[in-house]
Formats: C-alpha cells, structure tokens, sequence
C-alpha cells in the first residue's frame, strides 16, 4: 500500500491504484452517484469518560464503492469539498446521523453524537435552517449533538463562520475543533471563533510513550483548554499509558481503538 500525503495528511488508502482503476474524472462521476445509489455508511467511533463509561461516539463516512471495496474518508473527502459535492454528502450525513440519534437516545438518554462538518457547510447560506429542520423531523436534542470543524481546513471567511456557529450554539448545538494543534491558527481561533471543546489531535497523543519530550506541550493545550472553559477530548488513543498521563492531566473524553474502533452504526452497541 501507498502511504499518500494529502492535505489530510497520511492517506493508507492507495489512491494510486485508485486513480490507475478510475481517472478522476470517474471517480467524481461517481462520487456524485454515490448519494443516489446509497454507497455512502456512517461509522461509530465511541467516546468515553475518565471512567471509562461509553457516553458518545463521532460520525465517521465511508464509502462502499462497488469494485473497490470499503473507501476510507481521507480518498474521497478532498474530492467531495473540491468539487462542493460535500454540502449534499454533510447534509446526508446529518440527517442520517440525527435519524440514528434519535431512536438511541429513546434508551440511552444522555448519549450524544460528533459529526464532522466541513467548513464549506458552514459557508452555505441555509446550513442553520437546513440543520434547524432536521432536529425538529428528527426530534434529537440539540444540545446531544456536536459539529467538530478541522482546523487543518483554512477558513475562508472567519467572521462569517463564527457568526453561523453562534445561531448553531443559540440552538443548543455544542461545537468542536477537531485536530487542534495540527493547523496554523490553532491559538486565534480559540480567540475568534465560538467553541466548546477542542479534540487534540491523534499525533500529540501517540507521541506520549514515543517521544521522550511530549509532555509540555500536551500541558500546554490543556492549560489553554482550562482558560477558555473548554472540555477536552483526546483522539486516537491506543495504549492504557497514553490514556492514564491524559487522566492525571485533566482530559475529560478519550476515544481511540483502546476503547474502540469505528464500527457500523447499525451494529452499534453501548
Ligand atoms: P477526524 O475527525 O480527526 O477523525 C479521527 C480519525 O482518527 C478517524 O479516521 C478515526 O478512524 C481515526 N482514529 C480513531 N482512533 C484511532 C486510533 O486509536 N489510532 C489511529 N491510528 N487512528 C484512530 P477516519 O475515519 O479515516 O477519518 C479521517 C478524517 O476524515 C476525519 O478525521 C475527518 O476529518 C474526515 N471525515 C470523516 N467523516 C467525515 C464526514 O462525515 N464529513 C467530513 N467533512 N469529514 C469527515
Ligand atoms: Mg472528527
Ligand atoms: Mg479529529
Ligand atoms: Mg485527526
């Protein structure tokens, strides 16, 4: 397998072989297709807390292509938001995350659910009220529900973006920035932009037990977390020695194939 630097980083999907099978072109064909023939399945990846009790999960999108098999997120999803194809794929995936969110919460009531959502989403005019009818024919709580935004993707316009995530907080809506650490405005987007929690990316924590000086900077994003009055989760948590240095430190939710790995939403079990 080819390891593929993209912009989302390290791809182990090989889309080499992917784009020798199918040009682009093809695959954009059929990414725009993929909605209709209903090739796209959510994943769930559980949340814990310093307890280890299962309190949530993050969304997580792949795509069951028909000759290629299960297509990682990382080998379409750059393709999605090039193309703008993400605003109908995002909008799926919400309505299909709250349908599910809704029918578990009936047993498990305190249970809430992360999706990804791309900052183009947030750029679209009617995302507030699109999401706003989704909530109300699904009848999830908002404040059950989580948007984590990547910083890695440049946001555009700033000022815009924070003022649509303010209407989503006014509605309950709780908002995330995922792999914080990882972009370049890390620190002034905590200052600009209306947030709840920070997700610290998986690099900073898998370098606990393999990188001897690991520890400042860890300390650091949670004493930043601490002063914006932030809740903390650590991502891509894989050994009991990385979960216990993030426990001593205050780290509110873990996640990672120490307590799971993503797994189909319709075999999803707490
Ligand atoms: P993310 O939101 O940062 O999601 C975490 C990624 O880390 C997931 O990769 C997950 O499977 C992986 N992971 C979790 N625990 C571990 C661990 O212990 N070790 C390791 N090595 N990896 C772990 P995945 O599912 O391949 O998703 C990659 C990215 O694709 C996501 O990163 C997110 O940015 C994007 N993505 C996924 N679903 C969606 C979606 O519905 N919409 C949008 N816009 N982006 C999505
Ligand atoms: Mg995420
Ligand atoms: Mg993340
Ligand atoms: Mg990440």
């Amino acid at each position: 397998q080819v390891k593929e630097k993209g912009r989302n980083g390290v791809c182990f999907f090989d889309t080499t072989m992917l784009v020798q099978v199918e040009s682009r072109f093809t695959l954009e064909k059929e990414l725009r297709r993929a909605l209709e023939r209903q090739e796209f399945r959510l994943y769930l990846q559980p949340q814990v807390d310093i307890n280890e009790r299962i309190v949530g999960a993050e969304v997580l999108l792949r795509w069951q292509h028909p000759s290629l098999g299960l297509v990682p997120p990382c080998a379409f999803i750059p393709l999605a938001e090039d193309t703008g194809l993400i605003i109908s794929i995002g909008e799926w995936v919400l309505q299909q995350a709250c349908f599910f969110l809704a029918d578990f919460q009936a047993k498990n009531p305190d249970f809430h659910l992360s999706v990804n959502i791309s900052p183009r989403q947030l750029s679209q005019a009617e995302f507030v009220s699109n999401l706003k009818q989704i909530i109300n024919i699904t009848a999830v709580q908002a404040n059950s529900l989580t948007l984590e935004i990547t910083e890695r993707l440049i946001i555009q316009d700033v000022d815009y973006v924070s003022s649509v995530m303010s209407k989503l907080q006014d509605l309950g809506i709780n908002l995330s920035l995922d792999d914080f650490g990882t972009g370049y405005s890390s620190l002034a987007y905590l200052k600009r932009l209306p947030l709840n929690e920070i997700k610290i990316d998986k690099n900073f924590v898998q370098d606990i037990g393999n990188y001897s000086n690991h520890a400042p900077l860890i300390e650091a994003i949670l004493a930043v977390a601490r002063h914006f009055n932030l809740t903390v989760v650590a991502e891509g948590v894989e050994t009991i020695e990385q979960a216990n240095f993030l426990k001593k430190r205050g780290c509110h939710f873990y996640q990672g194939y120490l307590y799971g790995k993503p797994q189909p939403l319709e075999t999803f079990k707490i």
